[in-house]
Formats: C-alpha cells, structure tokens, sequence
C-alpha cells in the first residue's frame, strides 16, 4: 500500500515536471526574445545607400559633424580616412573615398563610419551595393619568355613585388592632394581597366589599370599633388614611378623610358614626373595607368570624374558617373 502511495506521488510529480518543461518550451518558441534576452544587432545601413561598379569610387560624405576631430570608414575590412571639407556657403562636412575593388564580389556590404568627437565615438551605417561590370576578355601574344617565368624570373618578380609593398606600407596620414586630378598622357584610353587577360593561351591576373596609347618620349604628368614614394625598374611594370597622394591613395605609371623624379620628391598636379616607354612587359609604348585606394585597385578614370574641381555642390549620396564599359574589341597592339 504505501509503496504504491509513494510511486503515485513520484510519478505525479514528474508529470508536473514534464508539463513545466512542456510550458516553456512553449512560452520559449511563442516569446523567444523575452525568455532569452539578447542584444539585437544593430540596425545596418540606417544612414543612407550607395552603389557603384567594380573598380569605381564613390564619394561618402557625412553631414552635420562640423564638430568632429576624426572620420574613419571600415568596407571589406580596408580602412577609408575621411577628410574635412570646406565648401564656401556651406557647413564643413567630411569626404570619404571609398574604392570597390575590380574584383570585389556583387552584393551588398555595411560601410560602418566611427565619428569621434574628442573621447566620444558614434556609429553610422551605410549600405554599399556593389554591381558587377563588365570586363573585356583580351587575348595578347607575347613572347613566351615574357609570360612563362623561369626559376630566376620568379625569384625576382616576388623580390620586387615585396619592395613595392614594404614601399607602399608608408603612406602619408595627410591627404597631399588639392586641385582636380589631371590625365597623365593625352592618348587614346584602351578602355581596358580589368579585362581578363588570356596571354598566350593562359588565363592571367585581370589588368588592374588603363593603358593608354602615345608616342614614345611624350610627356607623363603626375595625375595630382603627392610624393614619389618609390621608383622601380621591373621585370613586368619596366621603369615605373608610384606616387602617395595621402590617406592610402596611390597612383602609379609604368612602362617609363625615363624618370624624371626621385624618390621623396614633392610633386605637384600635372608635374611631368617621366616619359612614355615600352620597358617591361609591353607590346609597344604605352603607358600602364593604375591606382589604388586603400587597398582596391579602382578604374583610374574615375578620378578625373570626381566632383572636386569647383565648388559645385556635392549631391549625396553620389556615386561617380560611370565609366564607359570595357570595349570587347581591342584594335591596339599596346598593352600589358
Ligand atoms: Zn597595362
């Protein structure tokens, strides 16, 4: 008798049991936020939209921090230092130049900007959609020496590849450049910026900037102000001159029959810093064109569209009007 008193109770109990942990699996799958508190994430893209390409610039801009001592973006894990503006009649605001990589993938991404005010920080957030652009596929014959690396080739191409990038680790905190970008050689634009390049037969590295065709011995003018940060001879890019301009923008002119700056040398917008050549891996005199911003390899002829010759107003958010498709037909023999 007392036994079965006992286990009745027991079990009693234990349907109890059963049917608490029945009522907040329940509870939990009608209120699941309330049972389990947590931190929701913070809203993304809560200050605005911005699209463009692959390998275009867009210009950020915040608005109404007159205050702040530091404006700094975070895209893709590259950094993107703003700079103070000032526009006669209107309230000082800072400037982002947020480069989308030739080979950053479509889709949407957060730009997050810190803005601090002495020790305080606040958060924006914006979305960025990155659409695709149609690259060119080129076909190039070269001599087969100047595509298939021996042993030595490739020791020295690494070799040089981390001079340039221990070179580039140094870039200026300030932005060096002040008037409108200049078109470094008036020649034709082979439209080319990130084709897929096949080199005799092979796929190879897309081309990550513009050649444009000129004569050879014409003048190369630096694109805007900066400092010659490094000047090569290479196996690929032949006599080439890298210019820092600031806050981690880079332009770059290859394929030089001569150089005309040193490294550490000031320059100053439109400065012939070289002249026109077909040293390196080229076909024929040219000049190779390349930049980068923060660390994307952006369509050098996005900068001369930028809105920073006159005083216009900015429209925000804006991106840089578009650069004419890559031509699939490729009728000059310059190139690399
Ligand atoms: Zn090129």
């Amino acid at each position: 008798m007392m036994m079965t008193a006992l286990k009745q109770a027991q079990l009693r109990i234990s349907r109890l049991d059963r049917m608490m942990i029945m009522a907040v699996v329940l509870l939990s799958s009608v209120f699941p936020v309330e049972l389990f508190p947590n931190t929701p994430p913070p809203p993304k893209g809560l200050d605005g939209q911005y699209s463009g390409k692959q390998g275009q610039v867009l210009v950020v801009k915040v608005k109404g921090e007159e205050q702040a001592t530091e404006v700094t973006g975070t895209f893709l894990d590259r950094t993107i230092p703003f700079f103070r503006e000032f526009r006669p009649g209107e309230p000082a605001g800072y400037v982002g130049l947020l480069g989308i990589d030739m080979q950053d993938d479509p889709g949407t991404y957060e730009l997050a900007v810190e803005v601090k005010q002495g020790e305080q920080a606040k958060q924006l957030s914006f979305n960025v959609l990155v659409a695709k652009e149609k690259f060119a596929v080129e076909h190039l014959k070269l001599p087969k020496e100047k595509v298939d690396l021996d042993e030595k080739a490739v020791a020295r191409w690494k070799a040089e590849q981390a001079q340039v990038k221990q070179a580039l680790a140094e870039n200026s905190r300030l932005k060096l450049w002040h008037s409108n970008f200049v078109e470094p050689v008036n020649g034709k634009r082979t439209g080319i910026f990130g084709s897929v390049r096949i080199m005799n037969g092979k796929p190879r590295n897309p081309h990550n900037g513009e050649d444009i065709g000129a004569p050879m011995g014409a003048d190369v003018a630096a694109t805007n102000d900066g400092i010659v940060r490094i000047t090569v001879d290479h196996i690929f890019s032949g006599r080439g001159v890298f210019v820092d301009h600031g806050l981690g923008f880079y332009s770059m002119y290859f394929h030089l029959s001569e150089i005309l700056v040193k490294d550490g040398d000031l320059i100053t917008a439109g400065q012939i810093i070289g002249k026109v050549g077909a040293t390196g891996r080229a076909t024929g005199p040219h000049l190779h064109w390349g930049v980068k911003l923060n660390g994307a390899r952006v369509n050098p002829y996005t900068l001369l569209d930028l809105p920073f010759k006159s005083s216009a107003t900015l429209s925000t958010p804006v991106a840089a009007p578009v650069s004419e498709p890559a031509s699939a037909s490729q009728a000059l023999p310059v190139r690399e």
